[in-house]
């Protein structure tokens, strides 16, 4: 079978490869260079996307700023999944949060923001400080502006009116203005929907940030409370979308209440763990639910962690000598603060985990990997 997937990144190479033995096999389509390639050694394929599309078995993404003609394109084949609803609203956070709003799902009190006036009135609404969003760009923390007391709002206004001004009439700009949460956490559910509407749902994850960017995920016992709120969203969301395929949502946790902040419609960077943590990761799982296959088991196999690489030139070849460790490279060139690859761990207890963690210290910098030290001892 051939599923074409929209994006080239490390993604679409870990769809790839757990692709290979279920006998599925990726052709990615990179949306910035608008070529198709191979997703492992993004050779170029000289073929047209028109093409690709009659010719593959299903579609996917690997992340959901997606072109508008190129998702029309896909959905008009009737083989796009999570289709083009679903990637819209991962890509536009004006969509995402009237989805929340829909679905009753808590999120972070939010305001939209497309002309001067609207920037004052999110700050008297809303209060400082402030986490100001692009809609429709933005990743790993770019494209944000934090508001606090001192901050210089004409400066923040003259760099938010470029992104508004950047927009079209067809594609129009936006912008929104969020309370800034003061979460105990972060943590994150991936679930996977299937074409008849069955659900199977990873652990919880908890998730640490720095400078935006995720450095570390953590697999472990969870109140069964934060457990249900978690999957409550995912299946009204899911539902609400008819979804097929892996979801991801991100929470705050505010005393024990999950908030959402956002939605991915795809693999995500905190199930990354599921490759060793579990029989049938997130990226198998995807491909199976965009391929009409069953269902794989989402239970962990013991406590995991997953340690992302950033902007490193190489993962310590060392951190093999730890039982129970994996690596996990992209092949991409480096440049700082990129993430290069990722570290998993799984382990029979939290106990033995925190040690693996501690272990790995020895060839992992509290510098280049934050947490790592620290978690390591809160576990053991
Ligand atoms: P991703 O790579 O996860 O898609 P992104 O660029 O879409 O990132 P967000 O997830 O919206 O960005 O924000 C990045 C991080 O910034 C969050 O994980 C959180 O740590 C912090 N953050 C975002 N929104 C808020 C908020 N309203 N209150 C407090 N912190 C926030
Ligand atoms: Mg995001
Ligand atoms: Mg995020």
């Amino acid at each position: 079978m051939n599923i074409l997937v929209l994006g080239a990144g490390q993604l679409a190479r870990m769809m790839s490869l757990a692709g290979a033995p279920l006998n599925i096999n990726i052709i990615s389509y990179d949306v910035g260079s608008r070529q198709l390639m191979h997703p492992l050694t993004l050779d170029v394929r000289d073929q047209s996307l028109s093409d690709a599309i009659a010719e593959c078995d299903a579609i996917t993404a690997e992340f959901e700023h997606i072109p508008d003609d190129v998702l029309t394109l896909c959905a008009a084949s009737g083989k796009f999944y999570p289709g083009k609803q679903a990637i819209k609203a991962g890509g536009d956070r004006s969509i995402e949060k009237a989805l929340l709003d829909k679905t009753g799902v808590p999120c972070a009190p939010y305001q939209l923001i497309t002309e001067r006036s609207h920037l004052d009135s999110a700050i008297e609404s809303l209060g400082l400080p402030l986490v100001i969003k692009t809609c429709q760009a933005g990743y790993d923390g770019k494209g944000q502006w934090r508001v606090k007391a001192d901050s210089n709002v004409e400066q923040i206004w003259s760099e938010m009116s470029d992104f508004l001004a950047a927009g079209s009439a067809d594609a129009p700009h936006s912008i929104i203005a969020e309370k800034m949460i003061p979460f105990q956490r972060e943590v994150s559910v991936i679930g996977v929907r299937d074409k008849a509407g069955n659900m199977a749902i990873y652990p919880v994850t908890e998730n640490e940030h720095n400078g935006g960017v995720l450095t570390l995920s953590l697999a472990k016992a969870i109140s069964t409370d934060i457990h249900q709120q978690a999957v409550d969203a995912f299946s009204k969301l899911a539902s609400e979308m008819d979804y097929v395929g892996v979801l991801a949502i991100e929470f705050f946790d505010v005393g024990g209440k999950l908030m959402v902040n956002e939605i991915a419609p795809r693999v995500h960077n905190s199930g990354h763990w599921t490759q060793q943590g579990t029989l049938c990761s997130q990226f198998e799982n995807h491909l199976r639910a965009v391929a009409g296959l069953p269902l794989g088991t989402t239970e962990a196999l013991g406590p995991s962690a997953m340690i992302n690489v950033l902007g490193q030139p190489d993962i310590p070849a060392d951190v093999l000598s730890v039982s129970n460790v994996t690596s996990h490279w992209y092949g991409k060139t480096q440049r700082p603060g990129r993430k290069m690859g990722h570290i998993n761990v799984v382990a029979e207890s939290e106990e033995a985990l925190g040690e693996k963690l501690t272990a790995l210290t020895a060839f992992l910098s509290e510098e280049d990997y934050p947490g790592v030290a620290r978690r390591g001892r809160e576990l053991v």
